[in-house]
């Protein structure tokens, strides 16, 4: 064994020897603090003025970058503290609460934080950054990130407290205890250099395909198609219930739903419309406004009925684009209070009165909120 043991050690130093031997004879210099010169080239493309471009999470090359593991950077270096600059430019000209190097495009161990534990909220600098120790309590926070345009904000437990050890621009080493919010920006931005993204969650009232093809399968001034009880695929349809819209003026296929809502009606003598009658299931109705001057057509996105007169009225001639063929008597409210959001997202409360003949404005409310709970009008004739 000992004999073994002191020729293993020999060959041990004559094979170390042999290869720095040969090291030297062939230097690689291989130091990962260097910046690559594909890594330079983003960092360099403009002056200290302009800022980076984000990498987009729902793009698989650019997801493939935000993946990786970042490496530390040389501080102080003068590459480094360009690339500050210039995330510095990014982060305040998104009004951002956090940026980290490789959310545009660079894999390396550089943040920036908003210090909202600071007077003023200043914007510091995390040189190669390390969580040391956390506390356990944690706190679920909603995050968006810059990497993931118009998506729904996530739900993401943070640690409440953090020790962190950095460099500062100038190579100082520092270590600092931070809490509650900014503590939760420096998670994010550290899960970033360990490759790590935010869960991608999509907007629970974002169109389906389907809708989106249905929607979009015509210019917006062509009537959709108005569904019918007597066609046993449509009244499914017409019988399920409906879910809210998310209020957008730039929702081109909401806008696009509304238009062609509105297009189908015009071809009709009829005073209402309600979005499953052209086959989506969403809270959207058009109806003419007998209560106003000139009686306009008015649209509503999500409209609730939250309140009910206690007083009802047996309506005569009730009736439907859906249900050909049939009129009746229908128990309605006088008067109901309503809620409803505009395209702009605005959001209204209404009272709406009015069931006599020349003005029944409270029935084709109720009529059209009924079908967006899969209620048609014959379910309520007496
Ligand atoms: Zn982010
Ligand atoms: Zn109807």
């Amino acid at each position: 064994m000992k004999y073994g043991s002191i020729l293993f050690l020999l060959l041990f130093f004559a094979f170390t020897f042999y290869h720095c031997k040969k090291e030297n004879e062939l230097p690689i210099v291989k130091d990962t603090l260097f910046y690559t010169v594909a890594e330079k080239s983003i960092i360099y493309a403009s002056d200290t003025t302009q800022p980076f471009v984000f990498l987009n999470a729902t793009n698989p090359a650019d997801l493939a970058i935000l993946q990786k593991q970042s490496r530390n950077v040389k501080v102080p270096n003068d590459t480094t503290t360009y690339l500050y600059l210039r995330m510095l430019k990014t982060i305040k000209t998104h009004s951002l609460t956090s940026i980290a190097a490789p959310e545009i495009g660079i894999n390396r161990n550089l943040i920036i934080i908003k210090r909202k534990d600071k007077q003023g909220e200043p914007y510091e600098v995390f040189v190669n950054p390390k969580i040391t120790q956390h506390s356990n309590a944690t706190t679920t926070y909603q995050e968006t990130c810059a990497t993931l345009p118009n998506q729904y904000p996530a739900s993401i437990d943070r640690y409440n407290l953090i020790f962190v050890e950095y460099y500062t621009l100038d190579g100082k080493k520092q270590v600092e205890m931070i809490e509650t919010e900014t503590a939760a920006f420096v998670q994010h931005a550290i899960t970033h250099l360990g490759g790590g993204i935010l869960p991608l969650t999509q907007d629970p009232l974002a169109f389906t395909g389907l809708e989106i093809d249905t929607i979009m399968a015509k210019p917006d001034d062509v009537a959709m198609r108005i569904l019918l009880t007597t066609n046993y695929q449509d009244s499914l349809i017409l019988r399920k219930q409906s879910i809210d819209v998310r209020p957008d003026s730039n929702d081109i296929v909401l806008k696009t739903l509304i238009k062609r809502m509105k297009k189908a009606l015009d071809q009709t003598s009829g005073v209402g419309i309600a979005a499953p009658q052209v086959g989506i299931n969403r809270n959207v109705i058009w109806v003419k406004r007998l209560d106003r001057p000139g009686q306009p057509f008015e649209v509503y996105l999500n409209p609730k009925i939250v309140m009910t007169s206690q007083n009802t009225v047996l309506f005569n001639g009730d009736g439907c684009l859906s249900v050909p063929g049939i009129t009746g008597r229908t128990r309605r409210y006088s008067a109901i209070g309503i809620e409803y959001d505009l395209l702009d997202g605005t959001h209204k409360t209404e009272v709406v009165q009015g069931t006599t003949v020349s003005n029944f404005t409270s029935v084709i409310f109720q009529h059209e909120i009924d079908h967006l709970n899969g209620i048609l009008f014959i379910d309520r004739i007496e």
